[in-house]
């Protein structure tokens, strides 16, 4: 087992990514905290982990709140006292419902458009009508969440026993993606915040790297148009999305002492979308 006894985090762990990498923890041997917004489902994460689950705790916090997370770490010195893995997961991919359906149509039409050979009329649109709250909203999951999550860890890290951070960024930090600016923004952001709290964190023995996963099947991508699911797996040179396992394994390998000599950087799981 690569995480026996080591106590980890993992936010917005009641979805997707974030499931896939607790029940991988969890199956490893360590004691891991669920953090969601949405306490069900944190708790049903905990409940999937079989003979592991005596070892689970559920927890709620919104990321985005400096003071939720301040209580969620106040609870996890209470009841384990120390902490060795930070994964900041928790996400959204847009601010409303009706951007994404926005965006598909934008896209739908772009690609008609395109393959009637008459020229692209459909102009993207994004970032002259995006709001300040969805901007803000977005920043303040990704970017302010994962400073809000690390600023807590590091108190309760550190020392012989060390410490690994497993942020989560995406191609999107990587390459922008043209329907998202928020989004990317965030993403690049948590890259240069993981490059610096590395090179700080290092003497303390605590590592910090980031993930920059492409499109992965989850609930967050569910809202993604069929054509866009296409084209982007044809984008792709293995010819599809990825699967939250293939996201998970990278994220052990992070937080384990398989990567005792790595930090400050990223890993991009991608399929060969962005080769970099
Ligand atoms: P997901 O299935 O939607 O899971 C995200 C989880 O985070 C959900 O349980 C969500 O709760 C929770 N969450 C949202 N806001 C939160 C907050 N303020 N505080 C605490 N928890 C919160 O998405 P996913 O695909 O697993 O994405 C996980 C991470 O990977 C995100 O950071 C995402 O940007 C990143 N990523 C995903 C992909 C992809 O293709 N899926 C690619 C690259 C990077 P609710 O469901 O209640 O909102």
């Amino acid at each position: 087992m690569k995480l026996k006894d080591k106590a980890a985090l993992v936010t917005g762990g009641g979805s997707g990514l974030g499931r896939a990498i607790s029940l991988l923890f969890a199956r490893e041997g360590a004691r891991v905290i669920v953090n969601d917004i949405n306490i069900e489902s944190a708790q049903q994460t905990v409940e999937a982990m079989g003979e592991a689950k005596p070892r689970g705790l559920a927890v709620k916090a919104d990321v985005s709140d400096s003071a939720q997370v301040r209580a969620m770490f106040d609870e996890i010195e209470k009841k384990i006292g120390r902490l060795d893995i930070l994964v900041n997961n928790a996400g959204i991919a847009e601010a409303t419902g009706e951007e994404m359906d926005r965006l598909n149509q934008k896209f739908e039409a772009r690609v008609g458009e395109a393959l009637g050979g008459q020229g692209v009329q459909t102009q993207w649109e994004v970032v002259s009508n995006m709001t300040d709250e969805a901007w803000l909203k977005m920043i303040g999951i990704h970017l302010n969440g994962t400073f809000f999550c690390t600023r807590e860890a590091v108190k309760l890290m550190g020392g012989e026993r060390g410490g690994a951070i497993v942020n989560m960024s995406s191609v999107a930090g990587l390459m922008g993606l043209e329907a998202a600016p928020h989004y990317s923004a965030a993403k690049a952001g948590i890259i240069g915040f993981t490059r610096a709290v590395a090179r700080e964190l290092g003497s303390l023995n605590i590592r910090v790297n980031a993930l920059c996963p492409s499109f992965i099947t989850t609930p967050m991508t569910e809202g993604i148009s069929p054509m866009l699911k296409m084209m982007t797996s044809g984008q792709t040179p293995l010819g599809r999305w990825g699967e939250p396992p293939e996201v998970a394994s990278v994220a052990l390998f992070l937080a384990s002492d398989d990567s005792s000599f790595i930090t400050g950087q990223w890993i991009s799981p991608n399929g060969g979308l962005f080769i970099g």
